[in-house]
């Protein structure tokens, strides 16, 4: 195309199969989603089922088509029971967890608010992928995705968003504006302040419907 230059063409092209081949899929259960996003077969798990759950997992991504054996990484949007009960089993069944700098800390304390009748299985520190929102690009297009990971706190401290170039954002429990609490608004307003500004316009949160949003 004329004054592009062949490096602005292949970028564009870049970004064009990036967006043909994502797709997503929803492998939740229990009202709670758990999203799939897939570039071809190279694939990223946003938020890792309830405790004791692993075989209504694995069964829920058979039923959807996706093998265990594509996941690349499995991301937490936050560390709590219904977000990253499997993060442990999922390791274990060859799932690197990938987690932002900014989590860290609220790892060890799922292990506090667990009940021997969970069976959770508390999540080792020394083999996750640790990164940051700033590298956080880089690492996403090495398995294909066109995307970075925010922090956007608010619901908690460590709460993160997976914001896709073409606008799909998954924002776990990120709470909705009009539901958050006084303590909770200013968080809330800057993390969504932050997904507009980077172009978000869909969000797929971990319950309820997939809606647009709002300007
Ligand atoms: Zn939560």
């Amino acid at each position: 195309m004329a004054g592009e230059g062949i490096r602005g063409a292949r970028a564009r092209r870049r970004r064009m199969i990036a967006r043909d081949q994502t797709t997503i899929v929803n492998v939740g259960y229990r009202s709670t989603h758990y999203w799939v996003v897939s570039a071809g077969r190279s694939r990223l798990l946003v938020d890792i089922g309830y405790p004791g759950t692993m075989g209504l997992m694995l069964a829920s991504l058979e039923r959807k088509d996706v093998p265990l054996g594509e996941i690349r990484y499995a991301l937490a949007t936050h560390y709590h029971l219904d977000h990253a009960g499997l993060a442990q089993e999922m390791k274990l069944a060859g799932v690197p967890l990938l987690v932002l700098d900014t989590q860290v800390a609220a790892i060890p304390r799922m292990r506090d608010v667990m009940k021997p009748a969970d069976r959770y299985v508390a999540i080792t520190m020394h083999d996750n992928v640790v990164t940051s929102s700033a590298e956080s690009r880089a690492l996403l297009e090495r398995i294909g995705i066109a995307g970075e990971i925010l922090s956007t706190p608010g619901h908690s401290d460590d709460s993160v968003s997976l914001l896709l170039d073409d606008g799909s954002v998954f924002t776990g429990d990120l709470t909705p504006p009009w539901l958050a609490t006084d303590a909770q608004a200013a968080a809330v307003q800057a993390s969504w302040d932050l997904l507009r500004a980077r172009g978000a316009k869909t969000v797929y949160p971990a319950h309820g419907p997939i809606r647009r949003l709002q300007r």
